[in-house]
């Protein structure tokens, strides 16, 4: 493994913070730089109040240039219709606001969410959490210790799932800090990662990072979240082959977003440039009915004939499972295709 690592370019160990620092926040800016004329566009952008834009400046050379219908623009973008309000759309889908403890989610019986870090390094326009009250779970240290207590608590939580926000904004640092606190916590047995953070900023995978979910005695898994095979290129490739080197399952789970992915050859792409590069197709979420962004919402009905077409074109080990998270439901609802 060590040898993998180094084998990173020097691009790669270009500093992921400084990336960070260095997110687009402009839609002005984010259509200049992609050849688009911005006037045309400009009724769009006061939906940024509604939820911020940012993109990482990586991202960027995978859109191509003067396609507003790019299928990773159309995932940052901010749009007027933003502003509709729709029936049946909610502000919390997933009726997430019970914590118990801070930034404590125990949905399911035997594993809890640890929201480890608010905020994300991309805004995903669809998000589920975009009205989420981050504030109020802002996490520190102590946050971090009273969660830990819950967990040490209760001897049914075998698996702990960092979440956020995304949690790879945490450092390097404090995530090697919660990481051996769980290890000290003997039902816990697993350790997953749900993020999109090395897809948007590959440099965040860090030989820190690999080493230390390499070495835990926690069974360690990551799942990315990638909707659109665009979103892979060497530098992700590049990025993973250490957490691949280290055998660290990967997976990967996507949205099904209209005008995105939503038609089984673009779907069927991505399952293949994923089992390429390492990640295992895992779930196809439907689309959290989240207030604001109805426009991105695909009926089940054309999601199942979806399906149905993927699975002439993909053999089996290659279908991402299709499902619903349904609000207070034990776990996730697994889509009927009957
Ligand atoms: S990375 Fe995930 S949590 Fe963050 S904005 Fe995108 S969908 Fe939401």
């Amino acid at each position: 493994m060590p040898q993998i690592i180094t084998q990173i370019s020097d691009r790669l160990h270009t500093s992921w913070q400084k990336e960070l620092a260095n997110v687009i926040t402009d839609p002005k800016t984010l259509l200049e730089l992609l050849k688009i004329t911005p006037e045309e566009y400009q009724q769009h952008f006061s939906a940024r109040k509604l939820f911020p834009v940012r993109v990482p400046r990586p991202l960027l050379s995978r859109m191509k240039k003067g396609d507003i219908n790019d299928p990773i623009l159309k995932q940052v973008m901010p749009l007027d219709s933003e502003f509709t309000i729709t029936d049946g759309y909610s502000q919390d889908p997933l009726e997430e606001h019970d914590t118990v403890a801070p930034g404590l989610l125990h949905k399911y019986k035997h594993r809890v969410l640890m929201m480890v870090k608010t905020g994300c390094a991309i805004n995903c326009r669809y998000c589920f959490r975009r009205h989420f009250p981050y504030a109020d779970n802002s996490p520190n240290k102590v946050r971090w210790q009273q969660a830990l207590s819950y967990i040490q608590n209760h001897s049914e939580i075998n698996e702990v799932i960092f979440s956020g926000g995304d949690p790879l904004m945490a450092n390097d640092e404090h995530l090697l800090w919660l990481i051996n606190e769980i290890e000290q916590i003997p039902h816990v047995k697993r350790l997953r990662i749900h993020t999109r953070l090395p897809i948007v900023i590959p440099q965040r995978i860090t030989p820190a990072l690999v080493s230390a979910l390499a070495k835990t005695r926690l069974k360690s898994t990551v799942v990315f979240h990638i909707n659109h095979a665009n979103e892979i290129n060497e530098d992700v490739i590049q990025a993973i082959e250490p957490l691949i080197a280290a055998r660290i399952p990967l997976f990967n789970q996507s949205v099904l977003l209209k005008g995105i992915n939503d038609d089984a050859n673009t779907l069927a792409e991505l399952s293949e440039q994923l089992f390429d590069s390492g990640i295992q197709p895992y779930y196809l979420h439907l689309f959290d009915k989240v207030q604001g962004v109805a426009h991105f919402d695909i009926d089940e009905q054309t999601a199942k004939k979806i399906i149905l077409q993927l699975m002439a074109i993909l053999p089996g080990y290659l279908m991402p499972k299709l499902v619903r998270e349904i609000a207070g439901e034990a776990n996730k609802t697994p889509i009927n295709l009957a």
